[in-house]
């Protein structure tokens, strides 16, 4: 076991501060990493606030991670020490079952490990990449290409796969119209991973804020849910419709911009439910789903596809003192587009 300092909410809703937490020892098929770069997900914002419900506290969260590797397990293959490397969500399953045998390690039977807010095999509560060390298996530890820089990296071990998993899946590619909703840190990779696959992009925005930067990233519309006109300008226009919000949405709104057997796809996790009248998806054979991150090996690949194509994240980048003020801003859509820690001042 080794100490290394972190950021950690030491209860639910209290304000994050330093700390310290145990890192185990180097296991046969582990990394040591230290840590560069870790990225603010929305999803940390809920679970430390427990927002979710279930959370362990004390809670040090992060699950958009990019460092170098610094020690290597015995029995470690795939990584040597100096290899740049990445975690996301998920830092072990159970390797058994059909999921994870089909890559889809984040649907595992017995549910995957999560990076953070959860308990390991031996039942030790997993700790997060606001910190300057981790120790991962290698099996869920991924390879940052050389055309990336770590700092801009270090989100698409989240937001990155988390849109371009549904994206592949329903298919968005050239011929299709795929809109976003919602310009935040999911969302302006969702519009980035589209246009590379070659799709029509629209944003779909509270307001025009963002419509500058969004047209840049790679999108070729941009509207404002606030204007009710957009819902009209838009019936049945969509093929994909990918909500990333944070916030409950009104879905039978969304779904009447689809076309016939449109897809809206919900990766959005709001700490309520929502309601749908199902007349929505009657009229027009359409369907409402969801989707959670993705596997490993699909996440290796989302990783090799930014690189081909040159783009990372774009971020804002800041020190740890700052996390608790980039939380609220974060709250109040106001993060130009993910904000990464500088894990050195940690
Ligand atoms: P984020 O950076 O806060 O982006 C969410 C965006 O949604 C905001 O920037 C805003 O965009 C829009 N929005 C916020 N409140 C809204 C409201 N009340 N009505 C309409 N639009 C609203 O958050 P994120 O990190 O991208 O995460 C988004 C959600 O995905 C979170 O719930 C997170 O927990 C979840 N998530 C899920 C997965 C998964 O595997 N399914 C993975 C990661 C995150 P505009 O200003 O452009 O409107
Ligand atoms: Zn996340
Ligand atoms: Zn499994």
């Amino acid at each position: 076991m080794t100490t290394v300092a972190a950021y950690a909410a030491p209860s639910a809703k209290a304000p994050l501060e330093r700390t310290t937490v145990e890192r185990r020892a180097v296991g046969e098929f582990d990394v040591l990493i230290d840590i560069k770069f870790a990225g603010i997900c929305h999803s940390d914002i809920h679970q430390a606030r427990d927002g979710w419900g279930e959370g362990i506290f004390p809670m040090v969260p992060g699950h958009e991670i990019a460092g170098v590797v610094t020690e290597t397990g015995s029995g470690v293959t795939k990584f040597a020490v100096g290899d740049r490397v990445g975690v996301g969500c998920m830092v072990d399953s159970c390797r058994e079952c059909d999921n994870c045998k089909a890559g889809l390690e984040q649907y595992c039977a017995k549910g995957n490990t999560g990076t953070y807010n959860a308990l390991d095999k031996n039942g030790d509560p997993t700790y997060g990449g606001y910190s300057t060390h981790i120790v991962v298996d290698e099996k869920y530890t991924l390879r940052i290409p050389d055309g990336l820089a770590l700092d801009e990296a270090a989100p698409l071990l989240c937001a990155g796969i988390t849109t371009y998993s549904p994206l592949k899946h329903w298919n968005a590619g050239p011929g299709k119209k795929v809109a976003v909703v919602g310009m935040g840190g999911l969302g302006h990779m969702g519009v980035k991973i589209a246009h590379a696959l070659g799709a029509e992009v629209t944003v779909l925005s509270q307001s025009l804020r963002k419509q500058e930067d969004g047209l840049k990233l790679g999108a070729d519309h941009y509207y404002a849910t606030s204007d009710p006109k957009t819902f009209e300008t838009l019936r049945g226009t969509f093929d994909i419709i990918l909500s990333t919000v944070s916030a409950p949405l009104d879905f039978g709104a969304y779904l009447s911009l689809l076309k016939t057997d449109g897809a809206l796809v919900n990766v959005g996790a709001p700490e309520e439910p929502i309601s749908v009248n199902l007349f929505s998806l009657i009229g027009g054979r359409k369907s409402l789903s969801g989707s959670g991150i993705g596997g490993i090996q699909e996440t290796q690949d989302m990783l090799d596809f930014c690189a081909e194509h040159g783009f990372g994240a774009e971020i804002e980048l800041i020190g740890a003192s700052e996390i608790n003020e980039a939380y609220e801003r974060v709250l109040n859509s106001d993060v130009r587009y993910r904000f990464v820690i500088d894990a050195a001042t940690i």
